[in-house]
């Protein structure tokens, strides 16, 4: 697979970027299902100056660009992805509170997120506990569990344009509805947020966290890579029930395998390449169509190729 970005580029951008740039870089580092070949150009920015730099820099260069969170929700194909990768995560990770609203980058995993504002004695976050992803990727996929989801707790996003501009959307022009928001096109970057939250006791905010992590660690394969559910949940029923009832739990192709756990998971039990999960999604389609009549619509976003 030929690149599309030079050495003679990359050294271009070195001048005028604070961060950090690799060519080549195999995505399989950077996403939760341990699974992805190269990108051709990774950069991970460390303030918003040098993301809009990047931004503007591949507008011109006329390069295709990837938003990457903590890459949690991603099967990244084997063939990797084309054009920059833009990595929003440590260096883009501050968070602020002024009373209920709490001020965060997008770059800050949820899970961060959650315990900071536990420790400020702030109420709301405590599902989020348990979602390896970052804000930015959060808000993108509109993440949630037990009920509560991102955008429920949303008031205003900075966002970046793909020529650097920022522009303030409000929660409303966000669009956050079942797993996905107006950042979910790829033509807008979430930088900073704001959430409003409600007073609560540490001590219970932590305890509800920990019951919600044991609950998690009893019904999902959390020893093995994976990207979560990889199905939305059809109304009325669980995804993982379909593909349970269909038979399917324990079905392998090369290194991956629907989860013996919870079937609405596939892992990566050992050099699984996307390839292995995109066959055995397939087959979980086409086989819970056959025996239910119900389209299983997939929640990890498939990129590259
Ligand atoms: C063990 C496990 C459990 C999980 N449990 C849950 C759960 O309970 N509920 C749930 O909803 N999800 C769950 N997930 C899935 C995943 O963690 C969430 O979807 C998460 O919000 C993705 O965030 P991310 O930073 O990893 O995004 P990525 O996977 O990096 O990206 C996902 C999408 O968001 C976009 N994106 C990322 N950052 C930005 C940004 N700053 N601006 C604009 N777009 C951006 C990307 O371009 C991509 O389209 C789970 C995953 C795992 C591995």
């Amino acid at each position: 697979m030929t690149s599309m970005v030079t050495d003679e580029q990359a050294r271009q951008l070195a001048k005028s970027f604070n961060g950090r740039i690799a060519l080549n870089e195999p995505m399989k580092k950077y996403t939760s299902f341990q699974i992805g070949g190269p990108a051709d150009m990774l950069v991970q920015p460390r303030d918003l100056q040098s993301l809009s730099v990047v931004l503007r820099w591949a507008w011109n260069e006329g390069l295709p660009l990837f938003v990457l969170g903590n890459g949690t929700n991603l099967l990244v194909a084997d063939e990797g992805i084309r054009g920059v990768v833009v990595r929003i995560g440590p260096g883009l990770d501050s968070v602020s509170f002024d009373g209920e609203r709490v001020r965060a980058m997008a770059g800050v995993s949820m899970p961060a997120l959650a315990r900071a504002c536990a420790e400020r004695g702030l109420a709301g976050l405590e599902w989020a506990v348990g979602i390896p992803g970052s804000l930015g990727g959060a808000m993108a996929m509109n993440a949630g569990a037990y009920s509560h989801t991102v955008g429920d707790f949303t008031r205003e996003v900075t966002t970046m344009l793909l020529d650097g501009s920022i522009s303030v959307k409000s929660c409303e022009e966000m669009q956050f509805a079942q797993r996905s928001s107006r950042l979910s096109h790829g033509d807008l970057i979430a930088c900073e947020a704001v959430l409003v939250l409600e007073p609560g006791d540490p001590e219970s905010i932590r305890c509800q966290m920990s019951e919600y992590m044991e609950d998690r660690r009893i019904k999902q394969p959390l020893h093995l890579p994976s990207a979560g559910c990889v199905f939305q949940n059809p109304s009325g029923r669980g995804a993982g029930r379909y593909i349970d009832g269909a038979g399917l739990k324990g079905l392998r192709v090369g290194g991956a395998e629907i989860s013996r756990v919870h079937a609405n998971f596939i892992v990566n039990v050992g050099d699984a390449t996307a390839r292995d999960v995109l066959i055995l999604m397939n087959v979980a389609r086409r086989t819970v169509y056959e025996k239910f009549g119900v389209e299983l619509v997939p929640e990890i976003r498939v990129v590259g190729g």
